[in-house]
């Protein structure tokens, strides 16, 4: 079990989905990648992919959960929706 408390508060300029929204697509896709139907297990990282190509829009209805594999074949893996990534060098910056 990973200790995935996020207490950020951190005011980014980037446009990030946040973790509700991620969760509502997430549940609304019963936890499946939204192309091939791999369900997603506690060491994937679901990708979101925005339906209507805009980065901006992360309403739940503009995004879908894909696996790896699907999102890159979409082309959208320019911005890596890595939050982990992210929170560690948030990390190493506060340091
Ligand atoms: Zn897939």
């Amino acid at each position: 079990m990973f200790n995935t408390n996020s207490g950020s508060s951190n005011k980014k300029k980037m446009e990030k989905i946040n973790l509700g929204i991620k969760q509502t697509v997430l549940e609304r896709a019963k936890h499946r990648c939204q192309a091939c139907s791999k369900k997603f297990r506690n060491q994937d990282t679901p990708f979101f992919y925005h339906i209507n190509g805009s980065l901006k829009d992360n309403r739940p209805a503009n995004l879908k959960a894909l696996c790896k594999e699907c999102f890159e074949r979409t082309g959208e893996n320019k911005i890596k929706d890595n939050m982990i990534g992210k929170i560690r060098s948030l990390i190493r910056r506060v340091v």
